[in-house]
């Protein structure tokens, strides 16, 4: 559902601020859909893409009283695959073979 205040202040813009609005929600969904791939409990310490794979050097706390939390940092491959995000664990060093090949089998 719209609010009836932004709608009605969309309706009111011309056709360039339309196209304009249009770009900023494209961008805002596709960072939106970003932040929701990831769980809560890593914190992502760096990042790097190859090709439409995308490695993140994360930490993770699992929470359930572990002694041993926050665990890693490791990498972790992700990818889109059939609109789904696929992952897959690499381990402490990101292998450069990995990165050239662009996707994690
Ligand atoms: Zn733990």
């Amino acid at each position: 559902m719209i609010p009836k205040t932004i709608q009605s202040a969309l309706e009111r813009q011309d056709l360039s601020a339309l196209y304009e609005i249009r770009e900023l929600v494209e961008r805002l969904i596709s960072e939106r859909a970003r932040v929701d791939d990831l769980p809560a409990n890593r914190e992502v310490l760096k990042v790097h893409t190859s090709g439409s794979t995308t490695y993140r050097l994360e930490r993770v706390s699992c929470g359930k009283n572990c002694k041993g939390c926050p665990h890693g940092p490791y990498w972790y491959g992700y990818w889109r695959e059939g609109g789904k995000t696929r992952s897959k664990y690499i381990g402490k060093n990101l292998m450069s073979t990995e990165t050239k090949k662009g996707v994690v089998e």
